[in-house]
């Protein structure tokens, strides 16, 4: 399976619009890259591990951002602070040449790490109403900092092989979705040149090293909903003096899904998660409103909107179950999928597959469903980037992943309170995936 499809890129690769891709030498640009790695291996495993010690959750990346900020001008950058809050724009001109844009996002994640790693995090967080909880890098965007500034130290220590200009941007509050949009209402495509290409990647359960490139659909629409239900308040031994919004909740959690049962064509993807569930304060009151929160993923329009109606509908038909005023179901924001160029994906496969990475290397064509997770980063492709492509790079111990097979255990995903990616194997991948990518579209 694997052998035509590397033939097939390999072809298009020759035929992409990418000017490097066809005349770059894989094998020896990756030979390059690693030996600017192995130079500054300290330094980017000094950087993730001190990350990971200080999360930042979104919007709220000052410190981040600066060391980030602070590192490109080290290199040479000019960079533009508090574009979108706490994000920052970085630019390399390098003569006349397509304008490439690397984005990484910054934040953490507000949850106790419970990993166990001698580096792991204590830190605390407030959020902007007043709640304080702990704060973990529990998506890997620390390790993503440490390949991001890795590819722009890469990229600059071969700026003989390659002409344009480097956007290397620091994206805050990727997590509720709103960071992507922040810089780019704050001018990131108007004050700042706009980009030719586009390049971001994520960091994964996947086996460490191992790199997917997809066609087309890479991530789901993403749809938060708030649902609060409005019931009356009476003494815990008196139910029948209330109207129960504890009840109401219980029952929306379990209706809820039979959107998805009974409603959603099961060819399709869809997934309606209550993330949270708000009720109460002690066992003898019942209180009056209970309010739970909801994340929805699709990858089609026609179920991204079956699946918002669907909640909608279960949430009224509770309330009118119990006796109880409509309740309230807001809809904070969406995302839509980040979808990749299919050209730009074959091509930037091809010279990956080709340069000899450590880890496997797979194209995942269009007709193939995405990955579930969403990611704000289509809302700079949306925006009007030509050609994008956003790769899944794997973290994971193979050690582990064998053991928790054999075991029959879940594997620790993003957003796991176990989440633990090997920090030496998916920051060098992500170095070599994201240089390469670059190398293929502004290569001389
Ligand atoms: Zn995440
Ligand atoms: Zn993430």
């Amino acid at each position: 399976m694997r052998l035509p499809a590397l033939l097939l890129a390999s072809s298009l690769a020759l035929a992409a619009t990418g000017a490097g891709a066809a005349t770059l030498d894989a094998a020896k640009a990756r030979a390059a890259i690693d030996a600017t790695t192995e130079k500054n291996w300290g330094e980017l495993e000094a950087l993730y591990k001190d990350f990971h010690q200080h999360p930042e959750v979104g919007f709220q990346e000052a410190r981040t951002g600066r060391i980030l900020a602070d590192k490109l001008k080290a290199l040479g950058f000019t960079v533009t602070e508090k574009v979108g809050k706490t994000g920052f724009v970085g630019l390399y001109k390098n003569g006349a040449g397509p304008v490439v844009l690397v984005r990484v996002e910054m934040d953490a994640l507000p949850m106790e790490e419970k990993t166990g790693l001698a580096w792991a995090s204590r830190a605390q967080t407030t959020s902007a109403d007043g709640k304080t909880s702990f704060a973990m890098h529990a998506c890997g965007h620390d390790v993503h900092m440490a390949w991001w500034l890795g590819t722009a130290q890469a990229l600059l220590a071969m700026k003989d092989k390659w002409h344009g200009t480097l956007m290397f941007i620091g994206q805050p509050s990727e997590e509720i979705g709103e960071g992507a949009r922040a810089m780019l209402d704050d001018g990131l495509f108007t004050r700042f040149p706009k980009p030719d290409y586009a390049f971001g990647a994520h960091v994964g359960a996947a086996r460490a090293g191992d790199v997917e490139v997809k066609q087309g659909v890479a991530t789901s629409n993403s749809d938060s909903i708030r649902v609060i239900f409005h019931g009356q308040g009476a003494h815990g031994s008196m139910p029948d003096k209330s109207i129960d919004p504890v009840v109401m909740g219980a029952r929306f959690v379990n209706d809820v899904q039979s959107v998805i049962s009974r409603q959603k064509d099961p060819q399709k993807f869809g997934v309606v998660t209550v993330g949270n569930f708000h009720a109460g304060t002690v066992a003898n009151i019942i209180p009056d409103t209970a309010e739970l929160g909801l994340s929805l993923r699709s990858f089609d329009a026609e179920t991204r909107k079956l699946l918002i109606d669907g909640v909608t509908d279960t949430a009224k038909g509770v309330a009118i179950m119990s006796h109880a005023p409509a309740p309230e179901v807001i809809r904070r924001h969406g995302l839509p999928s980040v979808i990749n160029d299919d050209a730009l994906a074959a091509s930037t496969y091809g010279v990956i597959a080709k340069a000899g990475l450590k880890g496997s290397v797979k194209l995942e064509p269009a007709y193939k469903p995405g990955w579930t997770a969403s990611e704000d980063y289509s809302e700079f492709v949306l925006a009007g980037v030509p050609k994008s492509v956003f790769f899944s790079i794997g973290g994971s111990d193979p050690t582990l992943l064998d053991r928790l097979a054999a075991e029959n255990k879940p594997v620790p995903v993003n957003h796991s309170p176990f989440f633990a990616p090997l920090a030496g194997p998916s920051i060098r991948t992500g170095i070599e995936v994201l240089t390469l990518a670059v190398l293929s579209v502004a290569g001389k």
